[in-house]
């Protein structure tokens, strides 16, 4: 084939298992029914009738919009009450000590990158967990950069705190910069959580390999499902450990909208930075600022105005919370129902605790997939294992999935 693509673009593909099971498993619910194709695809919250869920307090904020709202320009840094609104969002009660900045992103896809793009230099490595979302590796190596991981969990179920320190600490003593994308809570595929402890020790260990040193950690904590992991103000304790660091340890949230307000393809988010450095922080603003013109421009006007309007209501702030509880009680009721009947057949899955997936580790999973296809059910195979989407599969389909799956696994 005749390549016309640059050097460091030739050979790159956007090769999508999730999109790619999940166009069938529609295909042939369009064919025969919703009620007898199980998509355990999807990765976004729907109803216990198959139906996408946007919340309510949201589509009406959207009826109210005027076209001024919607099509003027936002400014490239985002609406200013707009970041007021998604810092206030992320952290609750739990803002965290320091100089707190942010930025508009599409979605906690754009912090990501810009995290990648402005704070590690080609040809470094970036420290990621061996449970990662694949988009990890794209944004990774569409910045000319590599991909470093450690394992999230040990074998005790918990944070594997040990390899985290020897990949860290052999990174550091290797680069200028560490950027390290930590999912760690509502992770993405297992649904594992890291507790406060867990967090703390995780910063700590940066602290230490940093202690003395002229290098920079960029921790980036991505809490794309921080609104289905837990009780409101429990599940944001964790951020108060990113205060007080020293100014060679940068941390950016990569805050979302697409989960936490249903707004998926409206590509909305925010990065966070959190230092204790004044000029770090204007940094942030101005070379993040600079990229994003570099790239996308501004982003969307419509979602920063609609959040900007729940925010400034304390009822709909309110609504917005008891919808938001609303289904992650209804997302762990379903992950509650797998586990259970999982247990009692023994198929092991990785620890989890919240989130919109689970994962069952194996090897060999497309063939598994493949088995379950048979029976008209679809689940993300995975390098390591198969993910199953809890956010998307009803009670009633849940009941017997374990079985069904139990059966594909013993059959390959
Ligand atoms: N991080 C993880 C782990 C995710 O799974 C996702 C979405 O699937 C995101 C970040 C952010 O996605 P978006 O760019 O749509 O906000």
């Amino acid at each position: 084939m005749y390549s016309i693509a640059a050097k460091q673009a030739k050979g790159k593909f956007a090769q999508d298992n999730i999109f790619a099971a999940n166009n069938k498993a529609v295909a042939l619910a369009d064919k025969l029914g919703n009620d007898k194709v199980i998509n355990a695809t999807v990765g976004s919250i729907l109803d216990e009738d198959g139906n996408l869920v946007v919340l309510d307090v949201v589509q009406e904020e959207y009826k109210k919009l005027t076209p001024r709202q919607y099509s003027s320009y936002a400014p490239i840094q985002g609406y200013a009450e707009y970041l007021d609104d998604c810092i206030d969002q992320c952290f609750g009660e739990s803002r965290p000590a320091g100089y707190i900045r942010a930025c508009s992103t599409p979605g906690g896809t754009g912090v990501l990158h810009h995290a990648v793009h402005n704070y590690s230099e080609i040809g470094d490595e970036i420290l990621i967990t061996d449970w990662h979302w694949g988009a990890y590796d794209s944004v990774i190596k569409d910045n000319n950069r590599k991909i470093r991981t450690f394992s999230l969990i040990n074998k005790e179920g918990h944070f594997d705190l040990d390899d985290f320190r020897i990949q860290l600490n052999d990174l550091v003593s290797k680069q200028k910069n560490t950027v390290i994308l930590l999912n760690g809570i509502a992770n993405n595929p297992t649904g594992y959580c890291m507790t406060v402890a867990e967090w703390q020790a995780a910063v700590d260990a940066i602290r230490a390999a940093v202690e003395n040193t002229d290098k920079n950690v960029i921790l980036v904590p991505d809490v794309a499902y921080l609104d289905y992991s837990g009780e409101k103000k429990e599940c944001r304790k964790f951020f108060k450990v990113f205060g007080n660091l020293p100014k060679n340890i940068l941390v950016i949230v990569a805050y979302t909208l697409s989960k936490g307000f249903t707004l998926y393809g409206q590509r909305m988010g925010a990065m966070i930075g959190i230092t204790s450095d004044e000029g770090v922080a204007k940094e942030f603003v101005d070379i993040n600022q600079y990229s994003s013109r570099a790239t996308w421009s501004n982003c969307n006007s419509a979602p920063q105005q609609a959040m900007i309007a729940i925010c400034r209501d304390p009822a709909k702030i309110e609504k917005l919370d008891e919808e938001r509880k609303f289904y992650f009680e209804m997302i762990q009721q379903r992950a509650n129902i797998f586990m259970k009947e999982a247990d009692e057949l023994g198929i092991k899955y990785v620890p989890y605790i919240s989130g919109f997936f689970i994962t069952i580790p194996m090897e060999g999973a497309q063939a598994v997939c493949d088995k379950l296809q048979e029976d008209n059910i679809f689940m993300v195979p995975l390098k390591k294992g198969i993910r199953l989407a809890v956010c998307s599969v009803s009670k009633k389909k849940m009941q017997g999935l374990a079985g069904k799956l139990k059966a594909a696994m013993d059959e390959v």
